[in-house]
């Protein structure tokens, strides 16, 4: 029941996300207890470094530049300003910073350097870096990595199929080409997806399906619950029901058995008692913090209250992994970054028609200012 496989079919997957509800919490609460100390929650918390004004199109995210969703767009953080938000973070019980950047992808520049040098103090700090700044080339993942980071976060976000139906300006193979790059210099991988969009179960089950074939599987697997965002295309889907993430968390926890299933957005829709049903059934992380991102997150202390009701402790930080250590030649580019990355630029109609209404938004503040 908990040996490690990277052959999952779809249909062994499907078996068991079809499984009576109790049934599977209780096997997936079964394999946890096998492989993790149930009574123990990684905590992660997410710090956005350069908001907003991104170039994509991904039709569940309020930092789209061409969806109007009156986020606040920020330039890059400073190191300071990191540096002080990760000691705020490690006093609130996180053991894990995750830095995250509105990019495409990677880009050799001064911004990528501080982002370098971001990584290198959290880690002096003895947190866990993750960072989250889209796609990665090989030589970009060695210099995160001599720079001390531990894990790169690179979302599936759902199956290959239902992909298509929310993002046209990359591709699903340059993700697992990112992911690639990221395992080559030995970064434990966060990725996981987003529930809610609409798609099918067998499309949640596809999204599995990959990620359990990696091999090794993600170290962290976070499953977030569509937050929907007013303006973005997704902006009038229901929230997911707490039985739906519950079912999500416990087959990956069944198909990755030592991974960190992360409770991740959504979270403030769900109350106590729906996010202790999800650590039984195999989550045993979460984000932590006021903010995911640009969405509502739970504050650190409503947490900690949480933990203690359950009698859950926070997990120290490299428990499953060694601490990297910081080579000099971090900010050394060996290799020129000519990494193609694809744009299938397919149409997408419901995300062309929150571009057009971003369009128009935009025009009437520029008009009303101007009178
Ligand atoms: S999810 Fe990332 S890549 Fe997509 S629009 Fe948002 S910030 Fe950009």
């Amino acid at each position: 029941m908990t040996a490690i496989r990277s052959n999952w079919t779809k249909e062994e997957i499907k078996a068991i996300y079809d499984k009576p509800f109790m049934e599977l919490i209780y096997e997936a609460a079964t394999v946890h207890r096998a492989n993790h100390n149930p009574n123990e929650v990684q905590v992660s918390s997410l710090i956005s470094i350069k908001t907003g004004g991104c170039s994509e199109d991904c039709g569940y995210c309020p930092q789209a530049a061409r969806y109007h969703t009156g986020i606040e767009k920020n330039d890059l953080m400073t190191v300071d300003t990191v540096k002080q938000m990760a000691l705020n973070a490690k006093e609130g019980g996180a053991s894990r910073v995750c830095l995250g950047a509105a990019w495409r992808n990677v880009t050799n520049n001064e911004d990528f350097d501080n982002v370098l040098d971001m990584v290198k103090e959290v880690n002096d700090m003895n947190m866990e870096v993750c960072c989250t700044l889209g796609m990665l080339s090989q030589d970009q993942a060695r210099r995160l990595k001599e720079a001390g980071l531990y894990a790169y976060n690179h979302n599936l976000d759902s199956s290959e199929d239902f992909y298509k139906e929310i993002i046209s300006t990359r591709g699903y193979d340059d993700r697992l080409r990112t992911i690639e790059h990221a395992q080559n210099e030995g970064i434990h991988v966060c990725s996981g997806g987003i529930i809610g969009m609409g798609e099918t179960d067998d499309d949640r089950i596809g999204m599995l399906y990959t990620l359990s074939n990696l091999n090794p599987h993600p170290g962290s697997v976070p499953i977030n619950g569509l937050v929907p965002v007013p303006g973005t295309p997704l902006e009038e889907q229901n929230p997911v029901s707490i039985f739906e993430m519950v079912r999500m968390i416990a087959t990956a926890r069944i198909v990755m058995p030592k991974a960190q299933v992360r409770l991740s957005a959504g979270r403030t829709h769900m109350t106590k008692e729906g996010q202790a049903l999800c650590f039984f059934a195999g989550a045993n992380s979460i984000f932590a913090g006021d903010k995911l991102l640009t969405t509502p997150n739970p504050e650190y202390n409503e947490d900690m209250e949480m933990f203690k009701l359950l009698g859950i402790n926070p997990k120290e930080a490299f428990v499953d992994g060694e601490k990297p250590k910081t080579k000099e030649t971090y900010k050394e580019v060996r290799e020129n970054d000519n990494e193609k990355w694809s744009r299938p630029a397919h149409i997408i109609e419901r995300n062309v028609e929150a571009t057009e209404k971003g369009k128009a938004a935009r025009r009437a503040l520029k008009e009303e200012a101007t009178k």
